[in-house]
């Protein structure tokens, strides 16, 4: 219990903007400009520890540690390495719970796959964090964390963040722009903002917001189904943002903006994958600046079934010709558990079962 407290009254560094670390340090009797060193380390330099803050006074540098924390994280395992496909890390936070992310190396390109939430409120019937419920949201620095923590262990840069991984981001939004803003910054850890994918599962008051505020972080809307009854079936929060209304909503975004938007719908066989589904999705492609990403199912339980590699053929002749741009994500990593809807957090299903 004292340790908790400890830890608790401890101001966590990562996730502070600039103004914020600057008020900090004041706070503490030192000059301004400290708090911009210290920002520079932590996001430019990826410092994870406060001897490496070499410009800072011995003395300041010696009475940090009993007051602040840098990181959130304590990395528990690893999956999967980057010469192979992706790497799954399975991180702990300071309060028990556990969260995921995953590596996507390719060829220019290593794109990091953020949580947004521990676990998912949402419900989508073929994803499996929505097994494991809501726990709570993610603070803007243990989003970032994942990125700091990851390009520190491996040495190399990420180029691109994708918010794919566990929890909803428009239901966790203000942390999640915090935390796209840090990773962002060209004083900081200049990640482009064309770089960062935002992906929801439809909150259309949130993608009206995000329109209205000029956010330059790109979107990607899963859909998953062009039809109304079927996508409520799947997708539980079409019952409060409709189809209909979502679509607007996209449209807004993109007249607004002037950006394409990601469509991502998951190829379920037998079920969202026949020419009937095909030509409606195609009139929605029409009627949306925007680009498609198929994603074969990726298997969590025997609910659904992955459709084979002629089927996906199939299906992407009757989208055709299509001026959208189209991409089939066969998700690497499923070996790992490490696919799109995947990420359950085993260490936290570990937990509910042993009724930790
Ligand atoms: N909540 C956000 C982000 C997380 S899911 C969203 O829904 O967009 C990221 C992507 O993985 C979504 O497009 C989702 O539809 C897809 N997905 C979820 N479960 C999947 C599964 N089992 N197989 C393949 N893709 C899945």
């Amino acid at each position: 219990m004292n340790e908790r407290t400890d830890i608790k009254s401890k101001q966590h560094l990562i996730g502070m903007t600039r103004s914020e670390l600057e008020q900090f340090v004041l706070s503490l009797g030192e000059k301004k400009f400290r708090g911009r060193q210290i920002y520079q380390w932590i996001y430019q330099k990826d410092a994870r520890s406060f001897d490496a803050m070499t410009d800072l006074s011995t003395n300041f540098r010696d009475t940090l540690p009993a007051l602040a924390e840098i990181g959130h994280l304590t990395c528990l395992e690893t999956r999967g390495t980057e010469e192979t496909g992706s790497v799954k890390y399975l991180f702990r936070l300071s309060d028990g719970e556990c969260v995921e992310s995953v590596l996507i190396p390719d060829e220019n390109r290593r794109t990091l796959c953020v949580s947004a939430q521990i676990g998912c409120a949402l419900n989508c019937r073929f994803c499996a964090t929505a097994k494991i419920g809501f726990h709570r949201n993610l603070t803007s620095g243990e989003i970032v964390d994942q990125l700091l923590y990851i390009k520190h262990a491996t040495g190399k840069p990420i180029t691109n963040v994708v918010y794919m991984g566990m929890g909803e981001p428009f239901q966790n939004y203000t942390a999640v722009i915090k935390a796209a803003d840090l990773m962002s910054d060209p004083q900081g850890m200049a990640t482009s903002p064309r770089r960062i994918v935002i992906s929801t599962a439809g909150i259309a008051d949130k993608i009206i917001q995000f329109t209205d505020e000029g956010q330059k972080y790109r979107l990607a809307l899963s859909l998953n189904s062009p039809f109304q009854d079927e996508r409520r079936e799947l997708m539980p929060v079409t019952r409060q943002w409709n189809l209909d209304e979502l679509l607007q909503a996209a449209r807004y975004y993109t007249r607004i903006s002037g950006n394409k938007l990601t469509f991502e719908y998951v190829l379920f066989a037998e079920l969202n994958d026949t020419r009937k589904h095909a030509l409606a999705l195609k009139d929605i492609l029409k009627s949306v600046n925007s680009k498609l990403n198929l994603i074969p199912y990726n298997a969590v339980d025997d609910q659904f079934k992955r459709p084979g590699p002629e089927k996906v053929d199939q299906f992407v002749q009757w989208l055709l010709p299509l001026k959208a741009g189209l991409s089939v994500r066969w998700s690497r990593g499923t070996d790992i558990k490490a696919a799109c809807g995947q990420l359950a957090g085993e260490e936290n299903q570990r937990k509910i079962q042993s009724g930790r």
